[in-house]
């Protein structure tokens, strides 16, 4: 099998590295570049995206910021899965929204804005403080604002103005600021005869509006709806395989933050926590091969090496420490790789995470910091 991924970032390097034991082979389209690479060692093939496309016997896309020319011609082919609708509402938090209602399921209240008059409908509507999103082109938390008092609303306008007009047919989508007590995550696959399987909800932790600690955790309740709330969506949408759904956990009430139509950063973990992980689940779903098993194998704890391209070898030396690198250079806040924490207990992994923190600092890993802080508190 040959599968063609969208994008050659971290997500198509571990599928490919997910899919060599299944003999899937994976390229890659650097949309920039505008090239088919080797997503592991980022050399060219040769090939253009045409005859890419036309050996692969399935596209897929890592990310859903996806030019449409180019999503276009990849659904003409017939071998585009998830759907290109799914990418659309990814990458479009207007559709994404809409989608989101459609399916019936909860997600914080919104309205959208073009113009002035737009934002002082939505500060009616939704009310303030609020979250403001930009509809395009929006992720790791950038392209928002908060507005937290009234006062601020024109100083923002300028901001969101400039932003609306920057990019055809941008808008701002404008959210009420739900007062979550902490952020979950649910990755699952959908297979084409409709299988879902999920895996475990992950706990996660952001630090300036990006993912930095991640945990699978148990929960039986909020499990079940959040089961409940991926099988709405992933059916509405036809969705071919994996997909993750950010939720705001409101006290033991889930509200949908996002969907994102691909391989989750909020997912790592599954590599070495669960029987089979979401890289090799995507590859199985897309190449119509049965699910593998989402069970949790053992506690394990994700941690994103931000800016960082090294680390201490009393980590390395750990038992139960798992290193991904992503093979990038090095820039300040850019995710550079991941470690999976991993142990025979929580109790276990929360040792292994105090140990951790000794030798990674405060201001690479705050969450880190904050989350071993916290845990000792409540102990
Ligand atoms: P991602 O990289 O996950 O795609 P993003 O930039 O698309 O992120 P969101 O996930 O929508 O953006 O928002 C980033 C973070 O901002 C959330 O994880 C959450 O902590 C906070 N946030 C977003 N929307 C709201 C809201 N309506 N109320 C309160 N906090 C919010
Ligand atoms: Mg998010």
């Amino acid at each position: 099998m040959h599968v063609l991924v969208l994008g050659a970032g971290q997500l198509a390097r571990m599928m490919s590295l997910a899919g060599a034991p299944l003999n899937i082979q994976i390229s890659a389209y650097d949309v920039n570049s505008e090239t088919v690479v080797h997503p592991l060692t980022q050399m060219t093939t040769g090939n253009d995206l045409a005859s890419a496309i036309r050996q692969a016997d399935v596209i897929t896309a890592e990310f859903e910021h996806i030019p449409l020319d180019i999503l276009a011609v990849c659904e003409k082919s017939g071998k585009f899965l998830p759907s290109t609708e799914a990418i659309k509402a990814g990458g479009d938090r207007r559709i994404e929204k809409k989608r989101l209602d459609d399916a019936g399921v909860k997600n914080a209240r919104y309205f959208v804005i073009q113009t002035y008059e737009d934002f002082h409908k939505a500060i009616e509507h939704v009310g303030v403080p609020m979250v403001l999103k930009s509809a395009l082109g929006g992720y790791d938390g950038k392209g928002q604002w908060r507005l937290k008092e009234l006062d601020q609303a024109d100083t923002i306008w300028a901001e969101m103005a400039e932003c609306i007009a920057a990019t055809d047919h941008q808008a701002i989508v404008a959210e009420e600021f739900v007062p979550f007590v902490r952020e979950v995550s649910l990755v699952g696959a959908r297979s084409a005869n409709g299988t879902v399987a999920v895996y475990p909800l992950a706990e996660n932790v952001h630090t300036n509006g990006v993912l930095s600690l991640s945990t699978a955790i148990t929960d039986q309740a909020l499990q079940e709806q959040a089961k409940q709330m991926f099988t709405a969506v992933a059916e509405s949408l036809g969705y071919v395989g994996v997909l993750a759904l950010e939720f705001f956990d409101v006290s033991g009430s889930l509200l949908v933050n996002e969907i994102a139509p691909r391989v989750h950063n909020s997912g790592h973990w599954t590599q070495q926590g669960s029987e089979t992980c979401q890289f090799e689940n995507h590859l199985r779903a897309i190449c119509a091969m049965p699910l593998g098993s989402t069970r949790l194998i053992r506690e394990t704890t994700m941690i994103n090496i931000l800016g960082e391209d090294r680390l201490p070898e009393a980590v390395m030396a750990m038992a139960g420490v798992h290193v991904h690198w992503y093979g990038k250079v090095k820039r300040s806040g850019r995710k550079m790789g991941h470690i999976n924490v991993c142990g025979d207990s929580s109790g276990s992994v929360q040792n292994k995470l105090s140990d951790l923190a000794q030798w990674l600092d405060q201001a690479a890993y705050p969450a880190l910091h904050e989350f071993v802080r916290k845990s000792s508190t409540q102990a």
